[in-house]
């Protein structure tokens, strides 16, 4: 029995709640009873609470900026086979996710890679180290976002808009080929790289080589300016693999035919 117990229902109860310490209001009745107990100083008691405060006030922090990224939960740099895309080392991609120098500059990542040979996932896997480190990080389709931008631009927020993502310390921009053609009719992409140039990184993924970017943009002029700014401080990565769908599909129908019997030898048609 434990009639010295505190009631945090009551007026502690309220005054954490009001003052927004969750961690504190849950173990402010064991903690009281434990230094109760332990005759611990009144100091080790508050320095107690608030240590665990601001512990899970950390943990809620990175849940939260991994809820808001847009990151996809599995792909992450520990399930990426680096084996598959021997152009990509690992050791470099590594540096990325672990040192930030790269971020404080504003340097881009541009990713260029067939379909399937695993742009997305490898920045996703960037994603998630950099938000582990304490990073802001927000992933989205390159298509997704002009819309969002375009719609801001009709309201008069594209001002707003743009501050809103200076927040993000990276803005994955997920397909920049998949822009469409009626999209480019406004500039508001070449305003968002231009508004964090050397200030804040982008990274893109393409499936295009920047020849075809003529058809991201408004112009000739404005394409050569986008590149010419994203291209200034950037990694490039060229993932020149075969796509790995492609190649773990052809896996698993190896693996299923070795499992059945060998069929009879189908004719082949000559042409
Ligand atoms: P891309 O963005 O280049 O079209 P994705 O990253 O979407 O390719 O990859 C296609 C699928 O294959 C995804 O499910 C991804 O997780 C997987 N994948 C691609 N490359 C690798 C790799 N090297 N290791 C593990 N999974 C991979
Ligand atoms: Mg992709």
């Amino acid at each position: 029995m434990n009639g010295a117990r505190i009631n945090t229902d009551g007026r502690l109860g309220v005054m954490l709640t009001e003052l927004r310490l969750p961690t504190m209001k849950r173990l402010a009745a064991e903690s009281c009873d434990q230094a109760d107990r332990e005759s611990w100083p009144a100091r080790r008691l508050l320095e107690h609470l608030f240590e665990q405060e601001m512990a899970e006030r950390e943990v809620r922090r990175f849940d939260r900026h991994r809820a808001q990224s847009g990151l996809v939960v599995d792909k992450r740099l520990s399930t990426f086979d680096f084996t598959a895309v021997p152009a990509i080392s690992k050791a470099q991609i590594t540096a990325l996710a672990e040192g930030y120098d790269w971020l404080d500059h504003g340097s881009n990542i541009l990713a260029f890679g067939p379909p399937g040979s695993g742009k997305s996932h490898l920045l996703n896997g960037i994603g998630h180290a950099l938000i582990d480190a304490g990073k802001r990080v927000l992933f989205t389709r390159c298509s997704e976002l002009v819309q969002r931008l375009q719609g801001a631009r009709r309201d008069l927020r594209l001002a707003n808009e743009l501050a809103r993502l200076d927040r993000f310390d990276l803005l994955i921009l997920d397909d920049i080929s998949y822009v469409r053609k009626d999209q480019a009719e406004t500039s508001v992409l070449f305003e968002l790289i231009a508004e964090r140039y050397e200030r804040k990184s982008i990274a893109i993924t393409a499936n295009t080589p920047f020849s075809r970017w003529s058809e991201v943009f408004v112009d000739a002029a404005m394409t050569i300016a986008a590149i010419d700014r994203l291209v200034h401080h950037a990694i490039i990565l060229e993932m020149n693999a075969e796509s790995y769908r492609r190649r773990t599909a052809q896996a698993d129908v190896s693996k299923a035919r070795a499992a059945k019997k060998p069929a009879p030898a189908s004719s082949e048609v000559g042409t």
